[in-house]
């Protein structure tokens, strides 16, 4: 019996993890967004061609790689952002698998352009299906431009899967809405087929929400921030008046990391009850900021998901301060947990003395000698419809004071 066994090349096995990591066009723009944003840029311009079938290219101004770091950044699994396993515990990074330029560069055409400051010049490197095909220097700015063309041009299988341009420029669209509005004070353009769709300047958190909706949302959103000891929160919620039928508006990200997470979805939503007729979804761009300790970040491929350590101490803060958020702009009933309003009492000032207060009595009262009262009511007792008694007396300053 011969063996059977054989170990896969390296091209292959890239292939197939491929798979996992770059299902669309649309996962290759995120990818390369998100080590932009890693490399420290403060501006990424990305430019995609129908769709990101022909062309994804995204230029940053971050810290660039030196000539041998560009060489080894296609390799399976190379990374400069964690070094153990430990180091997911503490990673901030976006990346940290080394498997996305290793998994374009074996399913595409790609042209790296990058440009560190310790070089003189920058260096261009060509891979073809994830061989190395040219190298040579090149002048630039200090940054990284990377060009990925023909994008599945051998997984026939996978280009088959694809939609229409249509489709697949809402994929990327929102992939693209999800960095951006993660780092507002990064400037992000989009460009399909020479026409500019975006061009987010540097701006707060609510100005980038309107520079990505439109500017219409600004009477929609609802801010919310609180935070314990564990976790904090803060973001934007809409008003229940402007919720949808779909769920395109609901972002949540973890540390700035976008991620998808049923059961905080269910208790964002659950914050919302009472408010909203079944089968409509609020607006959300909340953040939660979580010790990296408490996470795990490494459970699914594309980095999307992720574990909590204690989903309660989550759930327990998100609930109710947005439903606090959305009772302060008076579209919800307040739920005040924290606070009990009868010791809401302004402290008095440091040197005031507090007077032994004074009982005075009218020693000349008479109960049985009523005196016309200025109301017309006379005899201290009136009935009324209740049947309630109500005595009314005036006092020695002509006040008149009504017991019940
Ligand atoms: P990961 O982001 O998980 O580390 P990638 O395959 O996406 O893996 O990238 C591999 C390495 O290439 C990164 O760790 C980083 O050092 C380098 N790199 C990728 N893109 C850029 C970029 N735009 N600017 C600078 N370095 C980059
Ligand atoms: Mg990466």
């Amino acid at each position: 019996m011969p063996e059977v066994i054989r170990q896969l090349p390296e091209n292959v096995a890239n292939q197939i993890a491929a798979g996992e990591v770059i299902q669309r066009p649309a996962s290759a723009v995120k990818e390369l967004m998100e080590n932009a944003v890693d490399a420290g840029a403060s501006r990424i311009d990305v430019r995609v061609v129908d769709a990101g079938r022909t062309l994804i290219h995204v230029m940053d101004n971050g810290v660039g790689m030196i000539e041998a770091d560009a060489k080894r950044c296609f390799g399976r699994h190379a990374t400069s952002k964690i070094t153990s396993a430990d180091d997911l515990f503490t990673i901030l990074s976006k990346g940290f698998r080394g498997e996305a330029l290793a998994s374009i560069a074996s399913i595409a055409h790609v042209e790296l352009k990058t440009h560190h400051a310790s070089d003189e010049c920058g260096i261009q490197l060509n891979m073809e299906g994830g061989v190395l095909a040219q190298e040579t220097p090149v002048a630039m700015e200090l940054g990284t431009q990377i060009a990925v063309r023909h994008l599945f041009f051998n997984v026939p299988a996978r280009r088959n899967f694809l939609k229409s341009d249509a489709v697949e420029m809402r994929h990327v669209i929102d992939e693209f809405h999800r960095v951006a509005l993660a780092h507002e004070a990064i400037h992000f353009t989009l460009t399909h087929n020479d026409s500019e769709l975006f061009d987010l300047r540097p701006s707060t958190l609510r100005k980038r929400i309107l520079s990505v909706f439109g500017s219409k949302y600004d009477e929609r959103l609802v801010p919310v921030e609180e935070s314990t000891d564990v976790v904090g929160v803060k973001g934007f919620v809409g008003k229940p008046a402007f919720a949808r039928r779909t769920r395109g508006e609901q972002f949540l990200f973890v540390n700035q990391r976008f991620i998808k997470h049923g059961l905080i979805h269910r208790t964002i939503m659950n914050a919302y009850e009472g408010l909203l007729p079944p089968g409509q979804y609020p607006l959300y761009v909340l953040f939660l900021i979580i010790d990296p300790a408490r996470l795990d970040v490494n459970i699914h491929p594309t980095k999307t998901e992720i574990k909590f350590d204690e989903d309660q101490h989550i759930q327990s803060l998100l609930l109710p301060s947005i439903r606090r958020g959305l009772g302060k702009h008076a579209v919800a009933p307040s739920l005040d947990f924290d606070q009990e309003s009868s010791l809401n009492i302004a402290p008095l000032p440091k040197d005031h003395v507090v007077a032994e207060p004074v009982v005075q009595v009218n020693t000349d009262y008479n109960p049985f000698q009523p005196k016309a009262a200025s109301d017309g009511s006379s005899g201290g007792s009136s009935g009324g419809s209740s049947g309630r008694r109500v005595a009314a007396w005036t006092r020695p300053n002509g006040c008149v004071e009504i017991a019940l």
